[in-house]
């Protein structure tokens, strides 16, 4: 294999970058601290790789592409959340978050530049779509926030949710890709089991996850059980509907053994009713289930509005007493607008 500048040095593989060596008579040695540097210590150009020599590293920056993120705004909330718009090798934007709670911190990361699935009161789905996210572009989010959390909190991540800009289950080859090198131990060797991927409802794709026999979680977005009222905010719901998503959904539970999050955003007077709770509840019962109910948090141009706590409560203790095990998630950096797409819409209208 010679080396080829249109082609990303993290797309090689250890025995490649070996190859690569071979042929043009370096060490073979040199391969595995290069992808050490790459993959184990998260080095972000060929110049931070210092036990290499400076002909060695010019070689390389001579034969490959060495494209990453930067982080490009840095925005904190009075909760202690901080939200990151990061640029892309394009120019392109996109956001993480990084959500410290306790002891824990929880890195919310992003699939593609915008969204094409256009759920009404989602400020990246207002935004549009350009493009899916590689999985370098994925990965180095995480570098990227893990190194904040490191910096801010003492403690690397204890949490990656695929919840960001984008539907990850459109990008399935380079989301799974970022997984694997996100987990394994020659990389940044977290654990799957700290992993959730977020899907607003692709059938053929969660089947396809459950074949894939994944490690992580999936969590669905749901935000309303029945098809009258998803049809409403989910414009994906008309092509897929609950019943094709249950079908979807109980042959991942049967094949990984794994319970299913539920995320449902409670919008005032639309999906805040008992009546509603109990269309939730009957839902649920197709499969084992955690219920995670968000406050909605306003975004610019959609007309929904935040529940009131009454009802939120209400909401929650009618789950509960149906024996469901259910929580009551705060929506965080609302002074920061972190809801996902919220920071890069407004970086678009500078
Ligand atoms: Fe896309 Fe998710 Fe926003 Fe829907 S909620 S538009 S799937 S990013």
């Amino acid at each position: 294999m010679s080396g080829n500048l249109n082609r990303d040095i993290r797309t090689l593989t250890l025995p490649e970058i070996e190859s690569f060596f071979l042929e043009n008579k370096e060490k073979k040695f040199r391969a595995k601290q290069v992808y050490e540097w790459l993959w184990k210590k998260q080095c972000l150009s060929f110049q931070e790789m210092t036990n290499l020599s400076q002909e060695t590293r010019k070689f390389l920056a001579d034969h490959f592409r060495f494209p990453v993120i930067r982080t490009d705004t840095e925005k904190r909330s009075a909760d202690g959340s901080v939200k990151l718009l990061f640029r892309l090798p394009d120019d392109l934007v996109v956001e993480g978050v990084l959500i410290p709670v306790e002891d824990r911190t929880t890195a919310c990361i992003s699939s593609q530049v915008g969204c094409p699935l256009g759920c009404l009161f989602c400020a990246t789905g207002i935004l549009g779509y350009e493009r899916h996210l590689t999985f370098t572009e994925i990965v180095d989010q995480v570098i990227l926030l893990n190194n904040l959390s490191l910096r801010d909190q003492g403690i690397p991540l204890s949490n990656i949710v695929y919840m960001g800009m984008g539907e990850p289950l459109l990008n399935y080859d380079e989301v799974m890709k970022s997984v694997e090198r996100i987990t394994s131990p020659d990389a940044l060797g977290m654990s799957p089991q700290r992993i959730t991927v977020s899907t607003v409802g692709i059938p053929r794709m969660i089947k396809r996850m459950a074949d894939d026999d994944v490690k992580f979680h999936v969590a669905l977005s749901l935000h309303a059980a029945t098809n009258l009222k998803r049809n409403q905010i989910v414009p994906l719901n008309k092509k897929y509907p609950l019943e094709d998503l249950v079908e979807a959904l109980q042959y991942f539970h049967e094949k990984t053994g794994k319970r299913i999050t539920i995320e449902y955003i409670l919008f005032r007077n639309f999906n805040d009713s008992l009546a509603d709770a109990k269309d939730l509840a009957v839902f649920c019962r197709n499969f084992p289930v955690k219920i995670n109910l968000i406050e909605y948090n306003p975004v610019k141009g959609s007309a929904f509005e935040k529940p009131d706590p009454q009802k939120t409560a209400a909401f929650h203790d009618f789950l509960e007493r149906k024996n469901m095990v259910v929580n009551i998630r705060k929506s965080r950096g609302k002074d920061i607008e972190a809801a996902c797409g919220q920071l890069a819409a407004k970086k678009e209208r500078l």
